[in-house]
């Protein structure tokens, strides 16, 4: 299978969850998670239609960005204070907020090159220890933390990381209570909390996730194959 068939295939399937939940394809953004594939496929999947590409280490990001064609670059994985001043300038959305502390080191480089910085906050709905993200009890008060203290950050939505389920319908109680949170925010729009992304589903479960009303999913094996984890050793 290429890059482009896979590509198609996923819109199908992504346009049939979309529409058990009376929407269409076009409501659901496909980023195509890149994480250890080169750039000659990242430019593959471009030309196949991929407006969206997400990388989950800064790392990889300032490797590759030049030698990419133009595209929105999502950091979906676990960012470091340390790192933000690398990929400031060249993400256009940040999933994996989960810290004021986070929130305050994006707002201090954003304000350093007199931009705002788009960001979901991650919910680890499952409160699983191996992930990382706020539980749902604790969402309201970092939202409002935010808002209050970074100006130069607009709250777009939310990210969640459902637990691996065989049975993928198993994650949907996950994906639910992520949704009822970013309902109630869709309904009460600010300047700082503007929500617009609900970004939840990957290879495993991006139709279930869609079902309960994703409307951006992460999609990396099912477009490119099995990532070589001992690439990272480099
Ligand atoms: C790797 C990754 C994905 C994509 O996972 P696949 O199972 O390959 O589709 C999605 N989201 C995050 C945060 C990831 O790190």
């Amino acid at each position: 299978m290429s890059i482009k068939s896979n590509i198609e295939y996923i819109n199908e399937l992504k346009a049939a969850a979309a529409e058990k939940s009376g929407r269409t394809g076009d409501d659901v953004l496909l980023v195509a998670v890149t994480k250890l594939h080169t750039p000659e496929e990242m430019n593959e999947a471009i030309d196949a239609g991929i407006t969206d590409i997400g990388e989950n280490k800064v790392q990889e990001i300032m490797d590759k960005f030049d030698r990419v064609k133009p595209v929105r670059w999502h950091l979906i994985g676990h960012l470091q204070t340390n790192k933000v001043k690398y990929i400031i300038d060249k993400v256009s959305l940040i999933h994996s907020v989960d810290s004021l502390h986070l929130a305050k080191e994006i707002n201090k480089r954003a304000q350093q090159h007199d931009l705002t910085m788009d960001i979901l906050i991650q919910v680890n709905s499952a409160e699983e220890d191996s992930k990382f993200g706020i539980t749902t009890d604790e969402t309201d008060q970092l939202i409002r933390d935010i808002a209050e203290q970074c100006p130069n950050i607009k709250i777009k939505g939310l990210m969640c990381i459902a637990p691996f389920e065989q049975d993928p319908n198993d994650a949907r109680e996950y994906f639910a209570e992520v949704k009822k949170i970013y309902d109630k925010y869709v309904n009460e729009k600010s300047d700082r909390v503007d929500f617009e992304y609900l970004s939840m589903g990957m290879t495993n479960d991006f139709e279930a996730a869609i079902e309960e009303g994703s409307n951006l999913i992460r999609v990396g094996t099912a477009i490119f194959g099995y990532r070589d984890y001992r690439k990272e050793e480099k």
